[in-house]
């Protein structure tokens, strides 16, 4: 048999009890795959984009808020784009300098705005209403943050409906077909020689590589009429967003930088010319393909005829796969009960989770070789936006997750990401200060 280094990692994760009766559950991620992807997107760009020209890539942090995984990227030579006060912690306690930090949401507090605006942080405005708050901000005490306005190109939405933030009615930016709304961006920019950047995500997972170019070819003939009415090259940075979509079927890793670049390239050519600098907020296409949840298989069942894993990782880690199945398919692999992969006939069942409810399956009708109790199964592609995004449902607590590496002789060396919640941490977090805070509150 072929190992992989996944599965080398899986079974040194077993040996090594990361897994086991104790620990049910564990994230790992190759941190070799990780450079590898951060080191493709840089070439990516750099292949197509003029020499000089400003690059800043800014991994989308809700993607995998882990601290030492902002790092990890910061190394090699990324940003965070950060949109909430605890993402802009975590990319802080990483060491990322605020000058490589942007800061996007659609409900930024005016205590946020000042905080941004004091530190340097470049600040993408979601609408007039913020874009007020900032012009208030900006006349008692001005700053040299970089200052944008977030646009919606309104090119219509991909395949997944939550995913898609370029409809006609998403509730991201400035919607730039609405009546009079293109003027106002334009007359926004002129009265504020301040503003210095146009910002769109138009969308991510499940969006067609050309739809995206064309969000980002509205983009750059925006920048292109307001510079043309200021006179100036009052905009000189633009921030296309990330949203790059990843391959959920196969270990193949498409589409890639490079093809999107290239595409970029094509249908924008001025874009990556140096007319402009670039911001990037790549998220799952850096680490999806890197990360795996391994869980055990704590009993193995069956019921009307199919046979049901009930494993350790469900709703609680893998949410959006339990609750839209349909648009979060994931691949489940079966490993045995000393991690080594499972051998057998394929056999058609159901991968359960520990949540105490019907749909907690990650899988259905699944054809595996069939799994036992003491078993693992760990499902695939799930760096971003799964085990880094716990559901604290049933008070489940938030998993370990390891980094690993394969040493030349094939020895598997495991770094720390996070470590498991303790049962009095998450006691902690449910109120446990407060135990009695209600015994008399409402007594007649
Ligand atoms: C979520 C998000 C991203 C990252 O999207 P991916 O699909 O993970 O690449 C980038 N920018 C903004 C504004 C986002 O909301």
């Amino acid at each position: 048999m072929n190992f992989t280094e996944r599965d080398r990692a899986v079974e040194a994760a077993v040996a090594r009890g990361l897994v086991g009766p104790g620990e049910p559950v564990a994230g790992l991620l190759d941190i070799a795959g990780i450079r590898r992807s951060a080191a493709e997107l840089r070439a990516a760009f750099e292949e197509f984009t003029a020499p000089g020209t400003p690059v800043l890539h800014a991994f989308a942090v809700k993607a995998a808020s882990l601290v030492p995984v902002l790092r990890l990227l910061a190394q090699e030579g990324l940003g965070c784009e950060v949109a909430s006060p605890g993402e802009l912690a975590l990319a802080r306690a990483a060491g990322v300098p605020v000058g490589r930090t942007v800061l996007d949401s659609p409900a930024k507090t005016l205590a946020e705005l000042r905080e941004a605006l004091a530190l340097g942080i470049a600040v993408n405005a979601d609408n007039p209403e913020e874009l007020a708050r900032i012009d208030a901000l900006m006349a008692s005490a001005p700053s040299s943050a970089p200052i944008g306005v977030r646009v919606n190109p309104q090119i219509g939405g991909g395949s997944i409906g939550a995913m898609s933030t370029a409809t006609d009615t998403s509730k991201f930016g400035v919607g730039l077909r609405d009546e009079g709304a293109r003027d106002w961006v334009v007359q926004a920019f002129l009265a504020r020689p301040w503003l210095t950047r146009l910002h769109a995500h138009v969308g991510s997972q499940g969006m067609p590589l050309e739809l995206m170019a064309a969000g980002v070819r509205a983009l750059y003939d925006l920048a292109e009429e307001i510079n043309e009415k200021a006179g100036r090259r009052q905009i000189d940075t633009l921030d296309i967003g990330g949203g790059l979509p990843v391959n959920f079927s196969s270990d193949a890793t498409t589409p890639t930088y490079r093809e999107y670049a290239a595409l970029l390239h094509a249908t924008v050519p001025g874009l990556l010319s140096g007319r402009y600098g670039i911001v990037t907020e790549f998220g799952r296409s850096l680490l999806a393909k890197h990360g795996t949840v391994l869980a055990r298989v704590e009993y193995a069942k069956s019921a009307g005829g199919r046979p049901i894993a009930v494993t350790h990782a469900g709703a609680q880690v893998a949410t959006r796969t339990v609750f839209v199945p349909e648009a979060w398919p994931l691949r489940v692999a079966a490993y045995d009960a000393e991690g080594r992969p499972k051998t057998g006939a394929p056999v058609a069942q159901d991968i359960a989770g520990p949540c105490c409810f019907a749909g907690d399956l990650v899988a259905e009708n699944r054809p595996l070789p069939l799994l036992e109790s003491g078993d693992h199964a760990a499902l695939l592609d799930t760096g971003a936006y799964y085990f880094s995004t716990h559901f604290a449902y049933n008070s489940l607590p938030r998993p370990g997750v390891y980094g690993y590496a394969t040493d030349a002789d094939g020895t598997v060396r495991f770094a720390t990401v996070r470590t498991p919640q303790t049962l009095e941490d998450l006691t902690e977090e449910s109120g446990g200060a407060h135990a009695k805070s209600l015994g008399d509150l409402g007594k007649q």
